[in-house]
């Protein structure tokens, strides 16, 4: 089990609800884009947000984005160790650092000292990218792999802080490799106890950062690794925690809305199935009631196999030749036609989360 951190009134680490974060890619010193970055991010279910603070103006704003956000605020420091002064000064929950590129150990034990007095955790990010010379020329000349040499050089970092009493610390390591990431992160976990915060980073567009952080994610929360999570995506930030919690569902983590399966469809399909699945996925995400229930809904594609197929699913739709079958846990309902199908379906939902809230 992991030491627990705790970030304002989140907790990471200890067997704790593991936390989505993810990050602005607006600039810091816009304040009011970034308080409504901030807003969507809480919308999707993000927990804990990071921010640059890469320059003055971006450390004087942060009072205002603070005071305004009801997320705990992460402050992402690289060189300036003024600004990770600062960044505690203003109320951010977390910095986030590599002390490697801070400076010598008189400035990193100045923003241990600040850390500590604001109650606040680090974060020693290492990334692919952010490997001492040293360590790079190792791993390039084949003496050690980028995994074991990110992992080591996180673990040396952390002892820097640890040597001057701070062990409010959070571990990442992450490389643009999946078997790399993996692997860094399994060294961690093997040697020592500090809350791991995951990811895959330059995971690329979409589709690909999907496949990426799910493999390499998925693997190490199954067996038990990890605390927090970041999907890093070259796109809306939203979809970034929006996938974070899709994750840490489907891996029955951590509940978070309605999980929508449907069939690939085949020959016996007489249905628009791919058109019927996104009205009713586009509907629960609109849905006020419906939208953070954590349930099992399936959009099959034939009334023969559909219903049996997916008898787990609290409520579901399958193909039949011109309409529908509503059924619920492999049970046939009644049919609908396509007009009333999603519409039905909800309402189903509706009724069966009143009756359990009743039981
Ligand atoms: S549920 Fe029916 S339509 Fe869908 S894949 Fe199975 S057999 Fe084919």
């Amino acid at each position: 089990m992991t030491r627990p951190v705790k970030i304002k009134d989140v907790i990471v680490g200890g067997g704790a609800p593991i936390p989505v974060q993810s990050m602005l890619n607006v600039p810091t010193s816009q304040v009011s884009a970034a308080i409504s970055q901030i807003r969507k991010l809480e919308r999707a279910g993000c927990d804990l947000v990071r921010l640059t603070v890469n320059d003055e103006a971006a450390a004087e704003a942060l009072p205002e984005i603070v005071s305004k956000s009801s997320v705990p605020l992460i402050a992402d420091i690289h060189f300036d160790y003024r600004l990770a002064l600062k960044a505690c000064a203003a109320g951010v929950a977390k910095l986030r650092i590599n002390p490697g590129n801070i400076g010598d150990g008189k400035r990193v034990a100045l923003v241990a000292a600040a850390a500590g007095e604001a109650g606040i955790p680090i974060r020693i990010g290492v990334n692919s990218g952010s490997l001492r010379e040293d360590v790079r020329k190792a791993v390039l000349s084949g003496k050690t792999s980028l995994g074991i040499a990110m992992a080591r050089h996180a673990l040396k970092e952390s002892e820097a802080l640890s040597k001057l009493g701070f062990r409010d610390i959070v571990l990442s390591v992450k490389a643009s490799s999946v078997p790399e990431t993996v692997r860094a992160y399994e060294f961690l976990h093997e040697n020592c106890d500090y809350p791991l915060h995951l990811g895959v980073t330059e995971a690329g567009r979409l589709e690909d950062a999907l496949i990426k952080s799910a493999a390499g994610l998925g693997s190490l929360l199954l067996k038990g690794i990890g605390d927090t999570i970041r999907i890093s995506i070259t796109g809306p930030v939203e979809k970034e925690a929006e996938a974070g919690r899709k994750l840490l569902q489907f891996l029955n983590l951590r509940p978070y809305g309605p999980e929508v399966v449907s069939c690939p469809t085949c020959g016996r399909t007489k249905v628009k199935l791919e058109k019927i699945a996104a009205e009713v996925s586009a509907a629960l995400a609109k849905d006020k009631e419906l939208k953070r229930y954590p349930c099992k809904v399936a959009v099959m594609g034939c009334a023969v196999n559909g219903p049996g197929e997916a008898a787990s699913a609290d409520a579901g739709l399958a193909g039949g030749d011109g309409c529908f079958l509503l059924f619920s846990k492999g049970r046939s309902l009644r049919k609908v036609s396509p007009e009333e199908a999603v519409q039905a379906l909800l309402q189903e939902l509706r009724d069966i989360k009143k009756a359990k809230r009743l039981k």
